[in-house]
């Protein structure tokens, strides 16, 4: 038999009870032993739904309360300073995720940073010299005796040594040369204890996660995995992980180390196979990551089966078939959908994932009824994408990406239009997303509420921003995007090409999931998408009112795409359909829009050197979404993160008119890539921070813009605040508005 296991299953459950549960808990309407009892619960099912499915083993270790990694640092007995007087527990380790007020004390949260490319979001561990490792919070090993005593064969999964250091960062008030590498010394003991710990329960294998393998590190951190693995540190075997891209940067490394097997991302890297092969070490298995953990289209059984028998002949039991990366990035379970259409014969979930690895295993054993089942089950994939017709072709290439004039002439003529005043006011997009809003939109979704009486709910949301943004001298508004549940969704229920999941929940961080849209095809656009609103808006106010798009990296980004065609394709379709919404906007009189990109970055490969290639098509998708603009329309985007030092020369091709940005927590001292980059367009650096509910002074705010004011030519600069206002209440939003305008009115007249 050929031994199948996945990488990790998604821990939220297939209604999200993980993340109510956990909601109550904070709130204080769960107790603990409640919560502990969901927790129980969910990893059962997911245990038994892997031993159903024929794997190997069970994976434990791949349930956290609030992430992942944060468990690896209680494991580890590494928590900040400021937390440390607290005994370890459940609420401990909550306080760390979420930040712990009152009694007299605030000890900061802990950061949080995106999963490598993916959209999950890990609490990063902080290190100093002072840092101690020991073997604290048990988790893990009790989880492992819950699912033996349950009688299943058990195959822990660990976040290993190196990428645990390598994900974190020094605390604040660390030692400027302090080096965390310094710590893998103290750090490989307390792993060796924790492997031993599973030796003594009859454990075999350990999966030990190191992703950092698939990254470009330099030679410090090559050395820390040689050091680290150099010799076995129990009688466990150690399958060591890698994931997202391919390993081939550290090949030399990796052969040197004294571990079991490889498991490779072969779905997100599948040309590294034969290199690899070409180096395994006889004695180790091969654990083949050919099941995309990541999206949710149905595998290419047949093809697989192909490819797979070959080396089966050659490897015999050496290798071993698997999720590409955990299956905590998809859904959970495609048969809870209703409304997919032809679509669903083409999706697979973490669910259906268990099912393809089982047919995979069957089929390459020589399991003839596996092989009919496979075939039928990957036909309906067949389905190749339309290929564009010349005309199409040649169309879309024909269109000029450039805007016909140079900035310096729009800002001339937009300036004429717009008249607008030194330091204008705006906002980033979304007003405050209320619980009636949400309310309506759920009833209106759920047939509780009719169309008509959903839009009028709407419109009255519109109105009040606009009143609201009147009464405060802002001077250009914004709608609000009331009728917008995320930035995605909207556009995605409006174009064609996409569908959208009911279930299709994924874990973004905490009790926090994403249900991103689905890409099954061609995208068009058939009707306006924005326009009756952004004109409903307009038509309330004489100042003008942004149109409001989401870009095309950003909704690709944050969507599950097709696989049969490039994202640089995917996201040029989408492009010509926000080009098209761009001229309907203008030619309806809305003059200025704003086209959000927060995804760039985000979307960016892991491996420096694809970057530039990347970057180019990402850019070039933004400037034919905009292409459409006249020299009058004025293009905004929006970014919302701090990083740019390495895109700066891509986000000025981009060449937005202005571009607003979140400068409040850096101080504005990001703005001085800004300058020496000589950026030569329009900035508004956020003035104050959307995430807190604190309310910015309007001292605070001229400080701010008057240092702004020192690095960006004051008729180059905006005055807003970071990011949207969606998570915000109505009170804090108009204190802190009020301020923000009264210090751009104040220091207009006095800079
Ligand atoms: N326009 C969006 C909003 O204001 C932008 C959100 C974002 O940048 N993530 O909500
Ligand atoms: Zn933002």
């Amino acid at each position: 038999m050929t031994t199948t296991h996945v990488l990790g299953y998604p821990r939220i459950g297939k209604q999200r009870q993980l993340k109510f549960a956990l909601e109550a808990y904070w709130r204080g309407e769960l107790s603990q032993a409640e919560l502990f009892a969901l927790g129980k619960q969910l990893r059962e099912e997911n245990w038994q739904l892997q031993q159903k499915a024929g794997q190997a083993w069970v994976t434990v270790g791949d349930f956290a309360w609030y992430d992942q990694v944060l468990t690896t640092s209680m494991m580890l007995g590494n928590l900040p300073r400021r937390h440390q007087s607290a005994e370890l527990s459940l609420d401990s380790m909550f306080a760390i995720a979420r930040g712990q007020q009152g009694s007299g004390c605030c000890n900061a949260a802990s950061d949080m940073s995106k999963w490598f490319n993916t959209n999950y979001h890990y609490i990063v561990p902080e290190f100093s010299e002072q840092t101690q490792f020991s073997l604290q919070w048990r988790q893990l090993l009790e989880e492992v005796d819950e699912a033996l005593a349950l009688g299943h064969k058990v195959k822990p999964v660990i976040l290993g040594p190196v990428s645990y250091l390598y994900l974190g960062k020094n605390e604040l008030g660390a030692a400027k040369d302090f080096d965390r590498l310094s710590l893998l010394k103290q750090l490989l003991p307390v792993y060796a204890e924790i492997y031993q710990a599973l030796a003594e329960r009859g454990i075999e294998w350990v999966q030990v996660d190191e992703p950092i393998l698939g990254l470009e590190i330099d030679i410090a951190w090559k050395g820390a995995l040689l050091e680290a693995y150099k010799q076995p540190l129990s009688d466990c075997k150690i399958l060591l992980t890698s994931y997202f891209s391919d390993v081939l940067d550290n090949t030399s490394v990796i052969k040197a180390l004294a571990v079991d097997g490889l498991h490779l991302d072969l779905s997100a890297a599948p040309e590294q196979l034969d290199a690899v092969l070409s180096w395994l070490p006889e004695h180790w298995v091969l654990s083949a990551g050919v099941i995309n953990g990541r999206n949710v289209w149905r595998a290419n059984l047949p093809a697989l089966i192909e490819a797979y028998c070959a080396l089966k002949a050659q490897l015999g039991e050496r290798l071993w078939l698997a999720s590409s990366c955990s299956l905590l990035h998809c859904p959970l379970d495609l048969a809870a959908e209703s409304n997919l259409g032809d679509a669903e014969y083409r999706l697979a979930f973490a669910e259906q994932k268990l099912t393809e690895l089982q047919l995979l295993a069957e089929a390459i054993n020589g399991d003839k009824q596996a092989l009919r089942v496979a075939r039928q089950y990957s036909a309906a994939l067949s389905r190749v994408a339309r290929p564009l017709t010349q005309e199409e072709q040649a169309q879309a290439a024909s269109i000029p990406r450039q805007r016909s004039l140079s900035f310096a002439e729009r800002q001339a003529i937009q300036q004429q239009q717009l008249a607008l005043p030194l330091l204008p006011t705006t906002t980033i997009g979304s007003f405050p997303q209320t619980q009636e809003i949400r309310r309506q939109r759920r009833e209106y979704k759920a047939g509780l509420l009719s169309e008509a009486d959903y839009k009028a709910a709407l419109a009255e949301h519109i109105k009040q921003a606009i009143e609201c943004q009147e009464r405060l001298g802002l001077d250009v508004l914004v709608h609000g995007e009331a009728e917008r549940n995320d930035m995605v969704e909207y556009f995605a229920e409006q174009l064609d090409g996409f569908i959208v999941s009911r279930f299709g929940w994924v874990q973004s961080y905490g009790s926090r999931c994403v249900k991103p849209a689905i890409i099954v095809d061609d995208i068009s656009r058939n009707q306006a998408l924005t326009l009756e609103w952004a004109e409903y808006a307009q038509s309330l106010s004489t100042k003008p009112v942004k149109g409001m798009l989401t870009g095309p990296v950003t909704i690709l980004s944050w969507s599950f795409p097709r696989e049969d065609i490039s994202r640089q394709q995917i996201a040029e379709q989408i492009a010509l359909a926000l080009r098209d919404e761009v001229n309907d906007l203008q030619q309806a009189g809305i003059q200025i829009i704003q086209i959000d990109e927060p995804a760039i970055r985000e979307g960016m490969p892991l491996k420096r050197s694809q970057w530039q290639a990347y970057l180019d098509w990402a850019v070039a998708a933004f400037k034919l979404a905009a292409s459409s603009a006249e020299p009058s329309t004025q293009i905004h985007t929006h970014m919302c993160y701090s990083e740019f030092n390495e895109i700066l020369p891509a986000v000025a091709a981009l060449d937005a008119d202005v571009l607003t940005i979140e400068t409040s927590r850096s101080a504005m001292s990001l703005l001085q890539a800004f300058e020496e980059f000589e950026y030569p367009n329009q900035i508004g650096p956020g003035v104050y921070d959307i995430h807190s509910p604190n309310i910015p002074s309007v001292d605070e705010i001229k400080a701010l813009i008057t240092k702004a004011a020192q690095l960006i030519p004051l008729a180059r600069l905006w005055v807003n605040p970071d990011c949207g206002l969606k998570t915000r209440d109505w009170q804090q939003t108009e204190a802190a508005l009020t301020n923000m305008v009264l210090a751009s009115q104040q220091l207009r007249t006095s800079l």
